[in-house]
C-alpha cells in the first residue's frame, strides 16, 4: 500500500450521510436521484437513501408516498435509529 497516503482526505473517515455512523464512505448516486450521496458499508449494502433525500423525494417531487412506484415504497431509508422501507418512514403501513 505504498501508493496509499495517509494524508488523502478521500481515505478520511466521516459521518455517514444516511445512519451517521463515522465510517470509510462509498460515494456514488442511488437509484433515481441524480446527486450523490456518501454511505457506510452498511448503508451501501442496504441501498439506504438519506432521509433528507427519502423525505424530499417523497412529499415534495412525488407529492405523498401513495403516489410512488413499488419500487420507491419498498426502498429503504433510516429514520428513527434504523432502517425503514419508505412506506414504513411515510405511513403507507
Ligand atoms: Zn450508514
Amino acid at each position: 500500500m505504498d501508493n496509499v497516503r495517509s494524508d488523502d482526505p478521500m481515505l478520511n473517515e466521516r459521518a455517514c450521510e444516511t445512519c451517521g455512523k463515522v465510517a470509510r464512505l462509498f460515494v456514488y448516486s442511488l437509484p433515481g436521484i441524480p446527486m450523490s450521496v456518501g454511505n457506510c458499508k452498511t448503508c451501501t449494502e442496504k441501498c439506504a437513501y438519506p432521509y433528507y433525500i427519502a423525505e424530499g423525494n417523497t412529499n415534495y417531487c412525488l407529492d405523498g408516498i401513495d403516489n410512488a412506484a413499488d419500487w420507491w415504497k419498498e426502498s429503504v431509508t433510516y429514520k428513527d435509529g434504523r432502517y425503514q422501507t419508505m412506506a414504513e418512514a411515510f405511513g403507507d403501513v
